[in-house]
């Protein structure tokens, strides 16, 4: 790989890394170019890896990413500030692995949004959503929200949520409640439900005063009345340069 760009977090530090990082791979005849990379340094945290997803979600088939973290260990990212050099050596000598994870696609009438982690629908007030599969209805939902990740999410929001944590490599859509209400009125499954990845969730609402949020991005659903989500054809490819164990990972972070 001859063409690379960095994306860093807005700090010192991070800024620091990038400028190292950017001088050494040019000293060996590496062309950094934000317009055409090949492969793009990630250089912050989990938050750096989604926002730059983002930014090069129209050429995600033609990239590849590797994070380095500027603070502990990240999910994303397979280097940290001590292995610096490691990484540096690694682009530099030696071909990567790609592990491709695939992305949520979030269908709001004409517009459509794109998540690695999961979507949210998040209210401060109790709202009531008609869950849908395809053209089945699952349930009549009410409390502060929906979530619906994918397996690479189901470590991020979706644990916090008590969802189950998926293995790396299964491709699938996990629906996990916020704060659901239930009592002899109103009723909802009350544990996640996984479904298969060809799944098509229909969430629909007065969603007025309600705010969707997918990765680290949110926005107010003000007139929205039907949500869709499913997987989508989009994956990011992830460069590994060693031997990388989701197991391991697990272990180290929680
Ligand atoms: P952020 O970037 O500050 O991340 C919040 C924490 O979630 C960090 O510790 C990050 O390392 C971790 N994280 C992010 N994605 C992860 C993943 N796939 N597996 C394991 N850990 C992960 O927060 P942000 O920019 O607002 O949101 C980015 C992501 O962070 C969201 O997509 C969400 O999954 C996660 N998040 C989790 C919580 C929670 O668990 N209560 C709250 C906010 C955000």
């Amino acid at each position: 790989m001859k063409n690379f760009s960095v994306v860093c977090r807005d700090d010192d530090a991070s800024k620091r890394v990038g400028s190292a990082v950017i001088k050494a791979l040019k000293n060996n005849n590496l062309t950094f170019t934000q317009t055409q990379p090949e492969i793009i340094i990630v250089i912050g945290g989990d938050g750096t890896f989604l926002s730059a997803i983002q930014q090069y979600l129209p050429v995600l088939d033609r990239v590849c990413f590797v994070g380095i973290h500027t603070g502990t260990l990240g999910f994303f990212t397979d280097y940290t500030l001590g292995t610096l050099e490691q990484c540096i050596v690694d682009i530099l000598s030696k071909q990567p692995y790609i592990e491709q994870k695939r992305m949520l696609k979030i269908r709001i009438g004409n517009n459509e949004y794109y998540a690695l982690n999961e979507a949210r629908v998040e209210s401060t007030k109790t709202q009531a959503i008609e869950v849908y599969v395809g053209n089945e209805k699952l349930e009549s939902f009410r409390g502060n929200g929906l979530c619906v990740s994918t397996q690479s999410g189901s470590t991020g929001y979706n644990r916090s949520l008590r969802g189950a944590i998926i293995e790396s490599g299964l491709e699938l859509l996990q629906l996990t409640e916020i704060a659901g209400i239930h009592h002899t009125v109103y009723r909802s499954a009350n544990v996640p439900i996984i479904l298969s990845g060809n799944r098509y969730i229909h969430l629909f609402s007065e969603f007025n005063g309600a705010t969707l949020s997918f990765d680290h991005y949110s926005f107010p659903l003000d007139n929205v009345r039907d949500i869709e989500i499913s997987l989508s054809d989009k994956k990011v490819n992830f460069a590994h340069f060693s031997p990388n164990s989701w197991f391991k990972r697990i272990e180290q972070l929680f």
